[in-house]
């Protein structure tokens, strides 16, 4: 299983210190073998010494070594921590934010071209999934033109729009039909994210084609995120 923890713009440099020193020793007293991926805000980006299935991402970056874009990051800030896991497609950069397939796919292939580890976002909003299945199908793979997805060190999450941050969770079944579906056509990891707590963490990961959870307001409290990589290694 691969449980990932997107801290949004929550966190800061000393309170994600505190967190990872936290979240290490529980997982190395677990003795859990799952994928534990932790996506901090870029100002709390730092060498950390973690075990080895803990990993630290970048939530974006630009496209680039680096260079004259204002306010964003490239390879030169993420490779001085040795870190070599991104999230692109996140569905607030792409409705918040107005980020293009274009630009997205332009950033998937940069980090492809440096052997990242990308965990790639794709879901649809609430008007089309009240369309059907269909169309919900249609437009999650819409959202994988210009995207390989035989790359070997891809993860994909399933994550509709309309269940990030609004504590409205897909129902199981939406969940297992929409992942079965993908599956067809994506043979990378699938994960699902949307409202993920601890409450639903069993119910979820026990979905068939469901290989983890990318969490985002639930995971910021350490205690309830190590919870679930708790209940992730009883699976
Ligand atoms: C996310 O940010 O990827 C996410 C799924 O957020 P939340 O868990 O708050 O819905």
């Amino acid at each position: 299983m691969i449980i990932a923890a997107n801290f949004k713009t929550n966190h800061t440099r000393k309170s994600t210190k505190a967190y990872l020193g936290k979240l290490n020793s529980f997982v190395a007293e677990l003795k859990s073998d799952d994928t534990v991926l932790v996506f901090p805000p870029s100002s709390a980006l730092d060498n950390f010494d973690l075990t080895d299935n803990i990993s630290v991402g970048v939530q974006n970056a630009y496209p680039t070594e680096k260079g004259s874009f204002t306010g964003e990051i490239g390879l030169e800030q993420i490779e001085e921590f040795g870190l070599t896991t991104i999230l692109i497609g996140h569905s607030e950069r792409r409705h918040v934010l107005g980020e293009s397939q274009d630009e997205v796919a332009k950033k998937y292939d940069f980090y492809k071209s440096c052997g990242f580890q990308i965990v790639y976002c794709i879901g649809e909003p609430k008007e089309v999934r009240e369309e059907g299945i269909e169309s919900v199908i249609a437009y999650n793979f819409s959202q994988l033109e210009g995207i390989d997805i035989s790359y070997e060190n891809l993860i994909v999450a399933y994550e509709p729009v309309w269940a990030i941050g609004t504590g409205l969770t897909a129902s199981n079944e939406q969940i297992e039909e929409t992942l079965a579906l993908l599956n067809e056509k994506i043979k990378a990891p699938l994960l699902y994210g949307g409202s993920v707590k601890v409450a639903n963490t069993k119910e979820i990961l026990d979905i068939p084609n469901c290989e983890g959870i990318l969490v985002g307001t639930a995971s910021w409290d350490v205690d309830a995120f190590c919870e679930m990589v708790e209940i992730s290694k009883k699976q």
